[in-house]
């Protein structure tokens, strides 16, 4: 079985996706984590957001480092920041493209694979089997993000991260290649008044209803 799972940011889906995951024994590509580890190692070279071109963003690839992929080095506002701005380039999201479907596409001793992101259901795996998009008010999400950054033991204020996620956003949706949108065929779940449980029971009723058919 393979799941997308799209949405916006601190929207839920990461949480739903892991849910998934250890409900359906699904091997689970955060895939976000893969723009931010570029976005990591490009400010760690010295690069700035503003300034940073194509062609050297893509070719930053080979040098990543993976396993920062777990760490709290990425989650930061300012790697978020990065990390969409690197997003919106073609060649970059190019170059991890073979990546995103080997994954999906070769996971021994799992049932299958959950990948979530941007646009997983809509060109990383346009026939996956279940499409989840999951989205919320912009200031329920920054609330979300705020709590989770000061949780982390990160001091910050709730306009500034509101502001940085509505440029996010904007960047994610506005861009030409791969604009964060729900993929045909996909489940909208607006988790603005719904807790983790309830989205989890939301998106499993939906995958048991349809194997039913
Ligand atoms: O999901 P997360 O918020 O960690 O993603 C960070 C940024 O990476 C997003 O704002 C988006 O610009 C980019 N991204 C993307 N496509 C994906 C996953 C993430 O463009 N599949």
């Amino acid at each position: 079985m393979i799941i997308a799972v799209d949405g916006s940011a601190a929207s839920g889906k990461g949480t739903l996706a892991k849910r998934l995951a250890a409900h359906f024994n699904l091997a689970h590509l955060d895939t976000g984590s893969l723009y931010r580890c570029l976005a990591l190692h490009l400010l760690k070279s010295g690069y700035l957001p503003e300034k940073i071109e194509e062609p050297l963003a893509a070719a930053a690839i080979r040098d990543i480092d993976l396993s920062m992929a777990g760490t709290p080095a990425i989650r930061t506002d300012e790697v978020a920041g990065m990390a969409s701005v690197v997003a919106a380039m073609p060649m970059v999201r190019q170059n991890f493209v073979a990546f995103q479907r080997q994954f999906a596409g070769n996971r021994p001793g799992h049932a299958g694979a959950i990948l979530d992101g941007r646009d997983i259901g809509s060109v990383i795996l346009p026939d996956a089997d279940f499409k989840f998009f999951i989205d919320a008010d912009l200031e329920e999400r920054a609330g979300r993000r705020t709590r989770e950054l000061q949780d982390a033991g990160q001091s910050v204020m709730f306009r500034d991260v509101l502001e940085d996620m509505s440029d996010r956003d904007r960047r994610d949706r506005e861009r030409n290649t791969a604009p964060l949108k729900a993929a045909d065929g996909a489940l909208i779940i607006d988790t603005t008044r719904l807790d983790a449980d309830s989205v989890f029971a939301a998106a499993v009723n939906h995958i048991e209803h349809q194997r039913k058919q």
